[in-house]
């Protein structure tokens, strides 16, 4: 063995290899977002210098001068992104360029759709790091060397993007990482002076560090050469820190740009927030509500990302974890604290009283920008809520002091409005008739399924609103929202509805024939009774007062958690003609059969399950050949009432 060891070559992780593949195609009419990419790393090794070098001894005297160049050679048809940061070792190198060592990656190979637009869509709003490099790249080299390492622990890696990788060691002054791309013939267009400036304006003008642009080679030597000496000295982007500046010297222009740098989120954000809070303890917040969801925001409840901690400029940590709640995690923004230490740990972090106040203000700040969305209402309240509405709602289940606000933001679809017309809760109370003491809701599947439950009849005959709730979350909602402004919210499905106090007692007649019904259907249901919930309909289920509701019922069941054993009632509407009928009927198999369909029926136009689905089917074409085959069915619905056994076809 040689002391200098020769170029190895490795093979990249299966799943590298077909990020690239993917990624060369999808993004393809999106090439410029690599440079992005590119700098906002040596960005990133840039702000892990300077804060390791706050910490660690070996770091301290080193040279601090730090800046990104993007250098480029039309004429060799290279580009190369260099930083003066943190660098890495070999073993570095193999981990973070040779596999995929995130676990947002991962999931983000897992989302993808294979439909190419959306794929290149949700790629440009993730950041698809490193690997973009080869989109316009035919081979990349990285230099690199670990700033606390000597110049021989240079690494050389250096792959075409195919199959494997080689790496070697080099010497290797400069500390910090140079990435050189070789670009194919077809991206070369993008080596000129006016192209990369614009590009990188465009995505990286308030990357913190300066970003210098060089050319290289050419006809540096002509008369021009002073003017290109000159031009190859200059700071192309804007490193002041934007949210450290006071706001009337920013313009809306300013702010948008600093986001699309802060998130890439190629759509412009919705509106922002911009504080500077002086006083025992100072500290600057840019708070962000964007347009659009990330892909994973919804399934990635725990790894939040999105609000940047700095202290005293200096990048600390992402610390959404620390300063935003779930239910807000999709906004974005930055903190700036002058009082917190610098070599402030996550586990400071967790119970710093400043990060605390810092948090109920950022929580705070954020409601009020998605309120004020909601006030103006239009097309963009509808577009955000679409989005993070969910999300939201999250919010009255988690956060007890802010349930009441916010669930003055949050909208329902309504009986008291047509559509995709959504109402407040304050809407819904402004509205409320003389003498209602309750905020009615109803849940279920859909929209479609809401508006015709049996339920909504008794309300509808009185003209009283009922908020017809749709999302998954709205059942533990609406178990956490027992009350808005002293009112209570109470499902429509629940218990026994006094909604006018001189409705009738039920009369004898009524409650033989519910008994009947009871003896029929034995133990599938808890009781029968005679009410006044229905008009059109004969029959609906009603959950206990303080039981479950059948939706949520189903809600755990499809989570697969065991549900408790619980036996709904059945409320029958005795002056539906079906009844009448039935009223009428001797005991025996139809009765039965009746009483069962009813039940199934009932149990359907709530969106929920049969116990026994072929069962239900054979009972109705039971029924119905036996109501085809009476020589006089149309005639006599009450006439067959004894004629059980007189057409004994069966399904
Ligand atoms: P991300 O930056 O989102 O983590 P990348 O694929 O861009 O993903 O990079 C993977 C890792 O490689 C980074 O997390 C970082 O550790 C390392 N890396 C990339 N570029 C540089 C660089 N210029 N200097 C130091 N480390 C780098």
């Amino acid at each position: 063995m040689s002391d200098t060891p020769a170029a190895e070559t490795r093979r990249f992780d299966a799943e590298v290899h077909q990020l690239l593949k993917l990624m060369i195609n999808a993004l393809y009419s999106n090439r410029e977002i690599f440079l992005r990419e590119l700098i906002s790393n040596a960005s990133d090794a840039s702000d892990k210098l300077r804060f390791e070098a706050l910490t660690k001894e070996g770091l301290k005297g080193l040279d601090q001068d730090l800046g990104i160049e993007v250098s480029f050679d039309p004429s060799a048809g290279r580009l190369t992104v260099s930083d003066r940061g943190i660098g890495m070792n070999r073993e570095e190198v193999i981990e973070n360029l040779g596999t995929i060592a995130r676990s947002g990656t991962r999931r983000f190979l897992e989302s993808l759709s294979g439909d190419a637009r959306k794929d290149a869509r949700m790629i440009g709003q993730f950041g698809v790091g490193f690997y973009s490099a080869f989109i316009v790249a035919a081979e990349v080299e990285v230099e690199t060397r670990r700033a606390d390492e000597p110049a021989a622990a240079g690494v050389r890696w250096r792959s075409s993007g195919e199959g494997d990788y080689s790496i070697e060691a080099v010497v290797r002054e400069a500390q910090g990482t140079s990435i050189t791309l070789s670009l194919r013939e077809e991206h070369r267009d993008l080596l000129n002076r006016w192209q990369l400036e614009r590009i990188i304006r465009h995505y990286s003008n308030h990357v913190a560090f300066p970003i210098r642009l060089v050319e290289i080679g050419g006809d540096a030597e002509d008369a021009k050469s002073e003017d290109h000496a000159e031009a190859n000295k200059q700071v192309i982007n804007d490193t002041q820190a934007l949210w450290a500046r006071p706001r009337n010297e920013l313009e809306d222009e300013d702010y948008k740009s600093f986001y699309t740098g802060l998130t890439g989120d190629p759509e412009a954000p919705v509106s922002w927030a911009h504080h500077h809070v002086e006083g025992s303890q100072s500290y600057s917040l840019l708070l962000y509500l964007p347009a659009q969801a990330p892909f994973d925001l919804l399934i990635n409840r725990d790894e939040r990302e999105g609000l940047k901690l700095y202290i005293q400029r200096v990048f600390i940590m992402d610390a959404a974890e620390q300063l935003l709640p779930r239910y807000l995690r999709f906004m974005r923004g930055v903190v700036d604290s002058s009082d917190l230490p610098l070599n402030v740990s996550r586990e400071i972090l967790q119970d710093s009283p400043l990060l605390k106040k810092i948090r109920a203000t950022v929580i705070k700040r954020s409601l009020d920008l998605i309120e004020k969305l909601a006030n103006d209402g239009g097309e963009t309240w509808d577009r955000f809520w679409k989005a993070f509405g969910a999300i939201l709602k999250e919010g009255v289940i988690e956060d007890f002091e802010q349930r009441e606000r916010i669930a003055g933001i949050l909208r329902f679809a309504s009986t008291g409005s047509d559509g995709a017309e959504t109402v407040s809760l304050d809407d819904y109370l402004g509205r409320m008739s003389e003498g209602q003491d309750t905020i009615w809701y109803l849940s279920a599947d859909s929209l479609k399924v809401a508006r015709s439950s049996p339920h909504l009849e008794a309300f509808a005959r009185r003209g009283i609103e009922v908020l017809l709730l749709t999302d998954r979350i709205d059942e533990w909602l609406v178990s956490h929202l027992d009350q808005y402004k002293d009112k209570p919210l109470k499902s429509v499905t629940r218990g026994k509805l006094n909604l006018d106090e001189d409705a009738p007692e039920p009369d004898e007649a009524a409650k033989l024939l519910a008994g009947r019904i009871k003896q029929a259907l034995g133990d599938e249901v808890g009781s029968v009774r005679p009410g006044h919930r229905l008009t059109d309909s004969p029959g609906c289920i009603v959950a206990d007062e303080g039981g479950m509701s059948l939706q949520m019922e189903k809600l755990l069941r499809q989570a697969g958690q065991a549900v408790p054993e619980s036996k709904p009632d059945f409320e029958i509407n005795v002056s539906h003609p079906l009844l009448s009928a039935m009223a009428r009927l001797d005991d025996g198999k139809r009765f039965n059969d009746l009483s069962q369909l009813l039940f199934e029926q009932a149990r359907l136009a709530e969106g929920g399950e049969l116990a026994d689905p072929a069962a239900y089917v054979q009972r109705v074409n039971r029924l119905l050949v036996e109501a085809l085959e009476s020589p006089d069915s149309s005639a006599q619905a009450d006439g067959s009432a004894d004629g059980d056994d007189s057409n004994a076809a069966s399904a």
